[in-house]
């Protein structure tokens, strides 16, 4: 059992309203607990992001509504753009709220149905920093379940203001491999994957392509262009993505049973890449299509028609 649960749970008994519980459901199971829920005057959902998700995408291919349902809570990591996309064009009536962390952090931020995407408020327990674009928490709560000093989130993120109108100052998140479906729920930075990629000083330039986020054929390929003279052959991109994987344990450990699931991809561009080579960092492709993350420029019509990554 996750420990969200218990604080789910723990929030509806001091809410004074019973719960029934939700295993992660397979969509054989989805349909049954939609019944259950509807027939027991269920008004809330409280599961992880991934949880959330996979009800939603069910319940727009399979026509189903969610008239019933009231709120979602979900915890784990920002809910990325698809996501709100579903959320406003098919369930408009719900009302979210997200509990942001990672298995690592334990919760470390929050937002509401009123604020703005992929931006979160901090809780008050911590000191966090953003360094580089990078978000560092150090707990500083006495009864933290895991002391953290200066911890690398694996998150990029900036300093903003929330819509919502809660004071202080909130973090906007973004660029992070956040996919919750194995093997890659692991924290893996794309930054450091592609560094990782440079220090091999055969590669010229790097980019991190996720491919099929959150589905069963979930992947990753790191992108390379070679530098100049450099034998384009499968040997060079072994040797990338040996060094890689021996920096990266989060990714070794990750794909360990399926090694197939991370390739090295020799390529003259990079994608999405610009007129003067620069390229972003990550690139999110589903069902053919891609797009960028991170607040990088906007998919042109060129990039959308990328054929294939080969
Ligand atoms: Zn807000």
């Amino acid at each position: 059992m996750r420990s969200s649960h218990d604080l789910h749970n723990a929030l509806a008994a001091r809410a004074g309203v019973p719960t029934l519980s939700l295993d992660a459901p397979t969509d054989q199971m989805i349909s049954p607990y939609l019944d259950l829920f509807e027939e027991r005057g269920v008004t809330a959902l409280a599961t992880t992001l991934d949880t959330v998700r996979r009800i939603l995408r069910f319940c727009v291919s399979s026509g189903r509504r969610l008239d019933f349902l009231r709120k979602v809570v979900w915890s784990g990591p920002a809910l990325d753009s698809p996501g709100h996309g579903l959320l406003r064009d098919h369930f408009p009536h719900l009302r979210t709220w997200s509990l942001f962390g990672s298995p690592e952090t334990w919760i470390i931020g929050h937002s509401g149905p009123h604020c703005a995407n992929d931006t979160v408020h901090l809780l008050p327990h911590q000191h966090t920093e953003i360094l580089n674009g990078r978000m560092l928490v150090t707990i500083t709560h006495p009864g933290a379940i895991f002391p953290l000093l200066r911890y690398e989130t694996g998150v990029a993120a900036e300093w903003t203001l929330c819509p919502c109108g809660t004071p202080g100052p909130a973090v906007r998140t973004h660029s992070r491999i956040d996919a919750p479906l194995d093997p890659l729920s692991h924290l893996v930075s794309p930054a450091d994957l592609a560094t990782l990629a440079l220090q091999t000083e055969l590669v010229d330039a790097a980019q991190v392509v996720v491919m099929d986020p959150h589905t069963e054929d979930e992947r990753l390929h790191l992108r390379v262009r070679l530098r100049p003279g450099v034998s384009c052959d499968l040997y060079t991109a072994e040797w990338i993505r040996h060094h890689v994987m021996s920096g990266c344990l989060a990714l070794s450990d990750a794909i360990e049973d399926m090694p197939e699931r991370f390739e090295v991809v020799v390529s003259q561009r990079l994608l999405s890449e610009g007129d003067g080579g620069e390229a972003p960092t990550l690139v999110v492709r589903e069902g053919g299509a891609q797009r960028t993350r991170g607040g990088l420029p906007p998919l042109t019509r060129r990039d959308l028609s990328t054929p294939s990554l080969h």
